[in-house]
């Protein structure tokens, strides 16, 4: 589950890391009362307006913007509150921004310029570690600093038994070239950032930019935060910082039916039991000259009514063509599962009105596929993997 920059703040701050403070806002006006409340807590006289949307390089879009006075403040939120902000990771379209993030501003002059860094902690699979990745190019796009100066990136594998270790925060802190007081901050940022990555059961915990602020202060200027989905249970009051509105509709409603689907950009809808098998077939898919629009597992219990909801979610998609049902009948009887595909079928009527070819596997499946062939209804029946994917090829073509 991904948070908004000022979700992810909140968290780091219970955690000790130190923050660039803000308070979040959803019209002009209660931006102009976030500023207030902002100096009455801070002292601050200039203000950043954030965009809070799931994507980052708003900057460049023009989603981050300083606002020198309370007029200011309320004419910038204006102008981004209902903007659709296009960035490097948005589609064409952009995002709808709901809401603004009203924060102080940490640029301020002092005895030596503000540096930006990166940091982010994250899962490192191929290890089964965790890790410290940090730069002393923050700011910019991790992405292009990987490409032309991967030197200048760094990294640190955090063993999860242990934790981070006093060493390895001193360590990242002298690589980014820190000395004095900044030095000893950087090690308690660190440190309390790994903690708050570990405790909140985040899978990415990334500050870019990590600030050092004229008068040598560490802090996040920006969050962008995953948590493990898998974890959330331990967490109540993070549920509550999930906001569908910046989710994929279909996805959504997929998760609320209890499928488990992730939209894709191909032409061929799948409807599959169990992950490998989903994976499988959009290898099968992609052999025969097709692209898979979606995973979709329906789980073991591919009855009429789960079929039916996955049909119709499948559907909402323009760019599928064709939809491929591959369902292995091990505990589930292939013929149930068929006569949950006809009885689909017959219950949506029109609403299907694209090619759709069933290969049953398993239990039963000389039953399913009589069943099938004798329904007098468009449904292509295959029982061999190899069958299903060239009838896909042949209703493409
Ligand atoms: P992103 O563009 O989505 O990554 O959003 P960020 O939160 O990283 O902000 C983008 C940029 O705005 C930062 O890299 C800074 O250069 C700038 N910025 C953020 N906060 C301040 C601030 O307090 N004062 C000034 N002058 N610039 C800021
Ligand atoms: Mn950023």
């Amino acid at each position: 589950m991904n948070l908004h920059e000022y979700q992810g703040k909140e968290i780091l701050n219970s955690f000790g890391v130190r923050i660039q403070r803000g308070i979040v806002a959803q019209t002009p006006d209660e931006a102009v009362a976030a500023a207030k409340e902002l100096t009455a807590q801070t002292g601050t006289s200039w203000y950043v307006v954030k965009a809070q949307v799931h994507a980052g390089g708003r900057g460049k879009g023009g989603g981050v913007k300083l606002a020198k006075n309370l007029e200011e403040v309320k004419h910038i939120s204006d102008e981004i509150i209902g903007m659709h902000l296009v960035t490097p990771q948005t589609s064409a379209e952009g995002k709808l921004v709901h809401q603004v993030l009203i924060a102080e501003d940490v640029y301020y002059p002092g005895e030596s310029e503000p540096e930006e860094y990166y940091i982010s902690v994250l899962l490192n699979r191929t290890t089964g570690t965790n890790m410290v990745m940090y730069s002393t190019e923050g700011g910019m796009d991790i992405e292009t600093v990987a490409e032309e100066t991967p030197h200048l990136i760094f990294t640190e594998a955090i063993d999860p038994t242990l934790g981070i270790l006093p060493f390895q925060a001193r360590k990242i802190a002298f690589n980014l070239g820190l000395k004095g007081n900044a030095l000893k901050e950087m090690v308690k940022f660190v440190t309390a950032l790994y903690t708050a990555y570990d405790k909140s059961d985040a899978s990415m915990f990334e500050i870019n930019p990590v600030l050092k602020t004229s008068d040598s202060k560490i802090l996040a200027v920006d969050a962008k935060v995953t948590l493990d989905e898998n974890a959330l249970y331990r967490h109540k009051d993070y549920l509550e910082m999930r906001d569908i509105r910046e989710e994929n509709p279909i996805e959504v409603e997929a998760k609320a039916a209890g499928l488990n689907y992730v939209d894709l950009d191909g032409n061929v809808g799948c409807m599959v039991n169990g992950a490998g098998l989903a994976m499988g077939t959009m290898d099968l898919i992609k052999q025969a000259g097709g692209e898979p629009a979606n995973f979709l597992d329906v789980g073991g219990t591919a009855d009429a009514k789960r079929v039916e909801t996955a049909f119709r979610i499948i559907l909402k998609d323009p760019n599928v063509k064709a939809i491929l049902v591959n369902i292995f009948g091990g505990i589930v009887r292939c013929d149930r599962v068929a006569q949950g595909v006809v009885d689909a079928y017959t219950n949506m009527g029109d609403a299907i009105n694209i090619p759709i070819i069933v290969r049953l596997q398993g239990t039963n499946a000389i039953e399913a596929k009589e069943l099938i062939d004798n329904s007098g209804m468009e449904i292509i029946s295959a029982t061999e993997f190899q069958e299903a994917a060239d009838k896909v090829q042949e209703v493409l073509a």
